[in-house]
């Protein structure tokens, strides 16, 4: 019988499998660690949850090998399309019977507020899975009309890559991990997964579920270990053909440098520092909800956070007194708590690190409009904090927070090309926020901001939508037609024939 999401014993039953949760999956078995391990800890208690598996060079290889065999291996290798289809979509089916189960897991292991990590978490997995399952099928390529002499026929073909490294954050490691693999095993790839060593467990967790829904051995592969000894190895290992990774702008940047050596292909989804732009007609019933918990949600540790509130004079007082009030309603606190809507940041050294920046913000002289503070008890929570009298050379501006801090500026009658140039004044380019009544107004903004993406009068995301950073927010894209071709090399085939 399914567990209603707030009965207690789901937690208790999610604490007792995080302890079990202690070994690495790798060709289609379960290795416990060959040498030391790493507490999991609560962020919302500080409990220590379980232990994994502290993995090195040695688990890599052997996981990049089983990746190898697996890849050439005629029963996936020569699967057809429509079987890979049908067992992604066993795979989605089994991530939704467990839904609750695995919503728990997540708040446990990351934090997160069990409604969030239910449906944003879980649910959003849910449909990257199903949404990447109609891949298979329908990676053409192209019929290519030829121009040389004789009689050829032209044609492209989208080939997976190979074996590829998927390195994953903490900040929603489901969703992130899901998006990931769906992508890289509907393209045909096999895969060696390293979640993040802080939120280890639905990654463990959901190989037991790939196991169920029939890959065969060795598809999918993980290690858990620490970024520079399990993620370092696997990076710059050389059977491996493409590196998807999503986590902060140096270590994309690490990456890379090491990938040069095999040139290895890679994608990079790394930080942002999001605008947010708000107009005088905007529809502020919607625009104060909706900036607060763009900046609030998953407490601010999300890359695409709007995290600089450009608001125009005209509206300034009562936008900020309705966002004050609905940052004060916040209630922070253990995510396992149904009424709770901000957790705790993911550690001590991330807690110390947003609390630095809230430092720095007053030091440089922007005004508290609230927060700034942390409650006091164990766990690693940071009060929702608005910073209004922000200027564009404060650190508070400049760089990424990761936690629940908005800097807010004002603007007058500028021109859009005055407005786009705040807006792009940032090394980061990952999304862009834009509320506004007139549609006309919104395109020519739209047109002008250098991001990833643009949202207008809401935040949503789709799988069908490729999602991805300019300049520093890395480089290539995720989801949509972009994010599977992204698992593939393009071959040309050329046949000729004689009359
Ligand atoms: P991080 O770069 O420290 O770690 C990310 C992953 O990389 C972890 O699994 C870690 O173990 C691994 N890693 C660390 N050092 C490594 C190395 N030398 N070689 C290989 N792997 C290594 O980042 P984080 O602190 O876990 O995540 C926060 C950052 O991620 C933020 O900057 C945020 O903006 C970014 N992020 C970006 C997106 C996006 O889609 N653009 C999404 C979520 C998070």
């Amino acid at each position: 019988m399914a567990s209603s999401p707030f009965d207690p014993a789901l937690f208790d039953s999610a604490r007792a499998q995080a302890a079990r949760l202690s070994a690495h999956f790798i060709d289609g078995q379960w290795l416990e660690a060959q040498g030391g391990t790493i507490p999991v800890v609560n962020p919302a208690d500080e409990s220590i949850l379980g232990h994994i598996p502290a993995g090195g060079a040695a688990e890599v290889d052997r996981a990049v090998a089983a990746a190898r065999r697996a890849f050439e291996n005629p029963a996936w290798a020569a699967m057809p399309p429509a079987q890979r289809e049908r067992l992604l979509l066993r795979l989605a089916d089994l991530v939704e019977t467990h839904q609750d189960e695995l919503a728990a897991l997540e708040t446990l292991d990351n934090g997160m507020p069990f409604m969030a990590s239910r449906a944003m978490a879980v649910g959003s997995a849910i449909s990257a899975i199903r949404y990447n399952a109609g891949w298979p099928r329908h990676l053409t390529g192209d019929h290519v009309p030829i121009s040389v002499p004789g009689n050829w026929h032209g044609y492209t073909t989208h080939d997976p890559l190979g074996v590829a490294a998927l390195i994953v954050p903490w900040n929603a490691p489901f969703a992130i991990t899901c998006s990931k693999l769906s992508a890289a095993l509907a393209a045909g790839c096999t895969v060696v997964l390293k979640p993040a060593e802080l939120t280890p467990l639905t990654a463990l967790r959901l190989a037991q579920l790939v196991q169920e829904a029939g890959f065969p051995d060795g598809c999918v592969n993980v290690v858990t270990g620490l970024g520079a000894d399990a993620g370092a190895a696997l990076a710059a290992h050389p059977g491996v053909d493409k590196i998807s990774f999503t986590g902060s702008t140096a270590t994309g940047q690490h990456i890379l440098r090491q990938s040069a050596d095999t040139l290895k292909r890679v994608s990079l989804e790394l930080g942002g520092k999001s605008a947010v732009i708000v107009f005088p007609d905007a529809d502020l019933e919607r625009a104060i909800p909706g900036v607060a918990m763009g900046i609030f949600g998953n407490s601010g540790q999300v890359c695409a956070a709007g995290s600089r509130l450009f608001l125009h004079e005209a509206i300034f007082d009562r936008f900020m007194e309705g966002l004050v009030a609905f940052t004060q309603r916040l209630k922070v606190g253990d995510g396992s708590d149904p009424s709770v809507q901000l957790g705790p940041l993911i550690s001590a050294g991330q807690k110390a690190r947003v609390m630095g920046y809230i430092e720095a913000g007053r030091a440089e002289g922007a005004s508290l409009a609230v927060g700034g503070d942390a409650p006091s008890g164990p766990g690693f929570f940071v009060n929702p904090t608005i910073f209004i009298g922000a200027r564009p050379d404060m650190k508070i501006v400049r760089e990424e927070i990761f936690g629940p801090v908005l800097s807010v500026m004002r603007f007058s009658d500028d021109s859009f090309d005055d407005l786009a140039r705040k807006a792009n004044d940032s090394i980061y380019g990952l999304s862009a926020y834009l509320w506004t009544r007139d549609l006309a107004r919104a395109s020519a903004m739209a047109k002008r901001l250098r991001s990833g993406s643009v949202k207008i009068n809401g935040s949503g995301m789709d799988f069908a939508l490729p999602f991805g950073g300019y300049r520093r927010s890395g480089t290539g894209r995720e989801n949509g037609r972009e994010g599977v071709e992204a698992f593939t090399e393009t071959k040309a085939v050329m046949i000729g024939w004689t009359e």
